[in-house]
């Protein structure tokens, strides 16, 4: 499904990810773990397509479509989704109001008509009922003075509405407690399908015990340089990055 080769990367000349490759099969969870300033972000950020990133080798596909030479939005409608390390505050934008706008560009891009108001407030109060979402935060600006917790909340709404291919969720677990953790969690669990397959980011193991990978890998100085099973992340948990980069 997708496809990274011998990716560089560079941010103001500086070299961030180096020769980085990874392959995720669709219906895969693979997770990416690795130490603060590894290039995790970096990762997902040219993925998705952000402005600020110079590829200076390397490839990315999606079902072996070319998407580096894609904008953001364009990925978006191939179907690619990042759920942000920060979701942004976007004041004076109403959170019923972006997801109804995102929702109905997709459905343009598909050839589909557009959903009426009525009708899309029905699925997505009917989408934020199965995913244990609260209504009132539709009616508020989106991820504007949200909580920690309703912001990533509101990420997995997004997912939930939008239904892509590849989703990667940057460091989606941190500063959650265990409640919002699992409701992310279970949220997650409930889109893994055949079809779809999931890179998540995450500096603790904490999240993989509740979302459980297929393959875990460990990213240190811009490359993967330790990969296996679920097992892997118990063994980083006893050991820290340091005891098993050592061995
Ligand atoms: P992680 O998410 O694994 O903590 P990042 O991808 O955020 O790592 O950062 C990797 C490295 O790239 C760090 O050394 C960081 O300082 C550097 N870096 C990332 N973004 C920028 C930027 N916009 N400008 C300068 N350096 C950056
Ligand atoms: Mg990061």
């Amino acid at each position: 499904m997708l496809s990274i080769k011998n990716l560089c990367v560079q941010v103001d000349n500086k070299p961030i990810l180096k020769n980085f490759t990874l392959d995720v099969k669709a219906g895969e969870v693979s997770a990416i773990m690795g130490p603060n300033g590894a290039g995790k972000s970096t990762l997902a950020h040219v993925i998705a397509g952000k402005d600020g990133y110079d590829v200076t080798e390397g490839t990315v596909t999606l079902n072996d479509q070319n998407v580096l030479d894609l904008e953001p939005e364009e990925r978006s409608l191939l179907g690619i989704f990042l759920a942000f390390q920060y979701p942004m505050e976007i004041p004076g934008v109403g959170t019923m109001t972006f997801l109804r706008t995102a929702y109905n560009t997709h459905r343009a891009h598909q050839g589909k008509s557009e959903t009426d108001a009525l009708t899309f407030g029905k699925l997505i109060r009917q989408t934020c009922d199965d995913l244990s979402i609260p209504h009132d935060l539709l009616k508020r600006p989106i991820n504007t003075g949200f909580s920690g917790g309703e912001k990533k909340r509101a990420e997995i709404l997004q997912l939930a509405l939008l239904a892509p291919t590849f989703v990667v969720m940057d460091e989606t677990d941190s500063g959650l407690d265990i409640d919002a953790l699992q409701s992310v969690a279970e949220g997650v669990n409930r889109l893994r399908n055949k079809d779809r397959a999931f890179l998540i980011i995450t500096h603790y193991q904490r999240l993989l015990r509740f979302i459980v990978p297929d393959a875990v890998h460990i990213m240190s100085q811009g490359a993967i340089a330790k990969s296996g099973d679920k097992t892997l992340a118990e063994e980083l948990e006893a050991k820290g990055y340091a005891g098993i980069m050592g061995s």
